[in-house]
């Protein structure tokens, strides 16, 4: 069975939920935002308002593209305001306690018939679903960061997730130009179970002094072809991100392979949690990146 997407709900108006907004603005699809506080979701749409702009500076989109996509997005702070929706994507922080408390509030507004995706990086969408009055209309949708450059999407059918939910969310991913890969539901997935025990290997590599920030990264950009080091991609991807998808690694899968760096814990404490708050590895209050460390 085919589901035409006609209205999708977004759920958290970060890097990652203003990126699926204005990839699925760009489809044709409508779009309805949310966001903890009315800051939050101004924010989040101009910055998806920028990265339109940039587009349209760079001629890969015309003006009146850009206005109709804007046009397609709206905010909420009602969950109410989901209820025509076709699908709801949650991209709320990596947090399993206020995913599933998000979920458990959104259900009793959505329609029978809509699907809920999960963008979560690493966390269980079996128990995510759980959570709903739907596991099997529940399905994980791991979206690539920066959303509109990247590529992927990771699929992920949770124990309970129905061949339609799959398929249709299979279908949406290609719809909006990107290659779909399915991954099982083991904490992590594919990509992040093999990318974030990297990342804390460099974190753990800068804690001993074996190198410098600006060593590690030069070194595994031009040592191992990467385009990025992986301090300045944990920057990039967000501190308290990687360090979420690291517990849920050492929790799910019980191997001290994956115990966090204790130099990303204190990052993480003290508010360094990279591009996002301005400083994480570097410090991005200049015109350059400069390493910290
Ligand atoms: P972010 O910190 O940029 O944004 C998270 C947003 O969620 C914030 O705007 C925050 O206010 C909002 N939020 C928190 N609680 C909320 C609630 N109860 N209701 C609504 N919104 C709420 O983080 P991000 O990088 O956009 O990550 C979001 C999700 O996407 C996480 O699950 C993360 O693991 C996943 N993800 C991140 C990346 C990445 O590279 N950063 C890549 C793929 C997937």
């Amino acid at each position: 069975m085919s589901i035409e997407f006609k209205s999708v709900g977004v759920i958290g108006a970060g890097q990652m939920g203003g990126g699926i907004a204005q990839v699925c603005a760009a489809a044709g699809i409508d779009v309805v935002i949310n966001d903890v506080s009315r800051d939050d979701l101004e924010r989040g749409l101009a910055v998806v308002d920028q990265n339109f702009q940039r587009q349209v500076t760079r001629g890969r989109i015309s003006a009146a593209d850009k206005a109709a996509a804007m046009a397609r997005i709206s905010i909420t702070s009602d969950y109410a305001d989901f209820g025509n929706c076709d699908l709801v994507i949650e991209a709320a922080v990596e947090d399993e306690n206020v995913k599933k408390q998000i979920i458990r509030d959104l259900c009793p507004h959505l329609k029978p018939e809509a699907l809920i995706a999960s963008n979560t990086s690493s966390i269980s969408i079996t128990r995510l679903a759980s959570q709903t009055d739907r596991p099997g209309k529940f399905v994980g949708m791991h979206f690539m960061n920066p959303v509109p450059a990247m590529k992927l999407v990771e699929l992920i059918r949770g124990i309970a997730t129905e061949e339609d939910t799959y398929l249709a969310a299979r279908e949406l991913t290609v719809r909006l130009n990107k290659t779909p890969v399915n991954a099982e539901d083991f904490p992590a997935f594919i990509v992040n179970r093999i990318l974030l025990p990297m990342i804390n290997e460099a974190v753990y590599t800068l804690y001993e002094g074996v190198g410098s920030v600006a060593a590690i990264d030069t070194a595994m950009k031009l040592g191992t072809n990467h385009p990025m080091g992986p301090l300045e991609l944990a920057d990039f991807i967000g501190l308290d991100t990687c360090l979420a998808v690291m517990h849920v690694l050492h929790e799910g899968l019980a191997d001290t392979k994956y115990r966090p760096c204790p130099l990303m814990v204190k990052y993480v404490e003290a508010g360094w949690l990279g591009r996002k708050t301005g400083r994480g590895f570097y410090d991005y209050s200049g015109d350059e990146p400069v390493p910290t460390r």
